[in-house]
């Protein structure tokens, strides 16, 4: 994960730690090379440059000049910092109302469904909740399949209505059926959709007025880089979802997404998608993941 802007930040700062003493032109040219390491791994333009200008003057106010070891100092200041970016605290998911109904929002093969699946697993391995699926494709038999045996694996039960073709009411029969089973979680797992396909943006409008859900999940596959985060601003428009769940870290070396959508779209990443399996989910930790980035 990340291993190539990991790599370029540790020979950003090699410049800096083998200096015998500290200037404010070999922070400058440190910081440069931050910014450039930071562009490569896809993180958005704006977001690159204020981070770094944010860096640069706070590590003027510390004094990292005149500091011990300024190398010491400047890594701790992009830890805080790279920390901040990604949203400084774990955001948690709001799990008060039962049933707390939860919307999964996302472009096709971003991970939706498997999303959906290890999301269920979390909630009843590690919260003691009783989940309940809701297959709301429509549009492909085969995602109503794949959610069968997801949740027969994980021993969570799925809500199906293959007669119909009304995604506002199959929504509303699983929350019925939640209710009557006492299930107190209701994961609703939407039909893939491209972000300017009008008809089905107002789908899920639709789903999101009559459902009500606490959270609105939007599920994003990080290797994409920039166009994730683009991506994630046309949903938040439209859905003001409540958090973002960026799946296949595993596979990113860049780290792009992780880094720039916080500060683009102004909303937490709440969870990360590390493999294939039902376990490989983590909830994000902001601080963790800049320790990892920096190595
Ligand atoms: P959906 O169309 O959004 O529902 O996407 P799927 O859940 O069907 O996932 C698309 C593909 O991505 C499948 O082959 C999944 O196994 C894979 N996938 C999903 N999440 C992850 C992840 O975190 N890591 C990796 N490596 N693969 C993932």
């Amino acid at each position: 994960m990340f291993e190539n802007l990991s790599d370029k930040l540790d020979r950003a700062f090699k410049v800096l730690k083998g200096q015998g003493s500290i200037t404010e032109i070999n922070v400058a040219e440190t910081m440069k090379e931050i910014r450039k390491a930071l562009l490569d791994a896809d993180v958005n333009y704006k977001t690159a440059k204020t981070f770094t200008d944010d860096v640069r003057t706070k590590a003027m106010g510390e004094n990292v000049l005149t500091s011990i070891s300024p190398g010491q100092l400047l890594t701790k200041l992009m830890n805080d910092e790279l920390t901040e970016l990604m949203g400084g605290t774990t955001a948690e998911l709001d799990l008060k109302a039962s049933p707390t109904i939860i919307l999964i929002a996302g472009l096709n093969g971003a991970g939706k469904t498997t999303f959906t699946g290890k999301l269920a697993n979390y909630l009843k391995t590690q919260k003691g909740k009783k989940p309940l699926l809701v297959a709301d494709d429509i549009y492909r038999p085969a995602a109503i399949d794949q959610l069968e045996v997801l949740g027969q694996q994980i021993g969570v039960p799925v809500y199906a209505n293959r007669e119909s073709k009304d995604p506002v009411a199959i929504a509303l029969e699983g929350i019925a059926q939640a209710k009557r089973d006492g299930n107190n979680v209701v994961i609703i797992d939407t039909a893939g959709r491209l972000a300017i396909d009008e008809a089905m943006m107002q789908e899920i409008e639709r789903v999101k007025a009559a459902t009500k859900p606490q959270e609105i999940l939007f599920v994003v596959d990080s290797m994409t880089g920039q166009d994730a985060v683009n991506t994630a601003k046309v949903f938040n428009d439209r859905l003001d979802f409540t958090g973002v769940v960026l799946t296949k870290l595993d596979g990113d070396t860049r780290g792009g997404a992780a880094l720039s959508i916080k500060s683009v779209v102004n909303k937490p990443i709440k969870f990360i998608g590390t493999g294939e399996k039902m376990e490989a989910l983590d909830v994000f930790h902001p601080d963790r993941m800049a320790s990892r980035i920096l190595g």
